[in-house]
């Protein structure tokens, strides 16, 4: 149960300063959000790529979510050791990455401005098979108007997992949604986005587990679209 923690009121309440000091008195909020991002090996990835994009991923587990917090503990301190102060031009690494134990299914909005981010991660979500399950599901009529709220226009919702169904829903579901459109990942890839694509493929240790089970991995990508052009 989620009942016992804190939740910010909304997103002006969130102090992003303590989640990213070097960036803190530039006014930057998250534009990137891992939801469901397990033990964080997108966030990881995609840091040292794209220095100046700040990230958040949102955990449920208290464990899961802690070891996150750790393992970007450790990397801003041994990433300075390698990299003294004065001896790079811009941000440290890995200061532009964080994580909050959050349920999205429930929070989501009170983290993340109105068209602020521009990339939306669901990665190998949890499948919840039975059908009396699938109100369960991250990806849910309720749940996109949400995500397109928090997109802005342009911006990307990328999902991947291994179970097939799991697949046929989330495509379906954001297909289906107005203020989605489907975006195909060679036009991704033509837009620069390759890096990102590989990341959401091969970065998550559950995609590691999937590759090394030789199980296949089904990807589908949404633009947010603006509803009156
Ligand atoms: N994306 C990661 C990866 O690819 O390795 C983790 C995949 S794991 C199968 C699904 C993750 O979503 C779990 O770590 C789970 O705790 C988390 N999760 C499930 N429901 C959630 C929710 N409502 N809010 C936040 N995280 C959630």
């Amino acid at each position: 149960s989620d009942h016992a923690l804190q939740y910010p009121p909304a997103p002006a309440a969130v102090d992003w300063a303590e989640h990213y000091p070097a960036f803190a008195g530039t006014g930057r909020a998250p534009e990137f959000a891992d939801i469901g991002c397990g033990f964080g090996g997108l966030l990881i990835t995609l840091a040292p790529l794209f220095p100046d994009t700040l990230m958040l991923g949102m955990e449920i587990r208290v464990q899961v979510s802690q070891y996150v917090q750790d393992r970007i503990a450790a990397l801003r301190v041994s990433s300075q050791a390698d990299n003294p102060a004065g001896a790079s031009s811009g941000p440290a690494p890995y200061q532009n990455v964080s994580v909050v134990r959050a349920n999205s299914m429930k929070f989501l909005p009170n983290y993340f401005a109105k068209a602020s981010l521009s990339a939306l991660f669901f990665l190998f979500p949890d499948p919840h098979f039975k059908s009396r399950k699938h109100k369960a599901r991250i990806i849910s009529p309720t749940l996109l108007a949400e995500y397109a709220y928090v997109l802005r226009v342009g911006g990307i919702v990328y999902t991947i997992t291994d179970v097939k169904d799991l697949h046929e829903w989330m495509r379906t579901h954001l297909e289906n949604f107005p203020l989605f459109e489907p975006v195909d990942e060679q036009t991704l890839r033509d837009e620069g986005k390759g890096s990102i694509i590989d990341a959401v493929y091969t970065s998550t240790e559950e995609g590691k587990k999937v590759a090394r089970n030789g199980g296949d991995k089904w990807l589908a990508c949404f633009r947010r679209i603006d509803v009156d052009r």
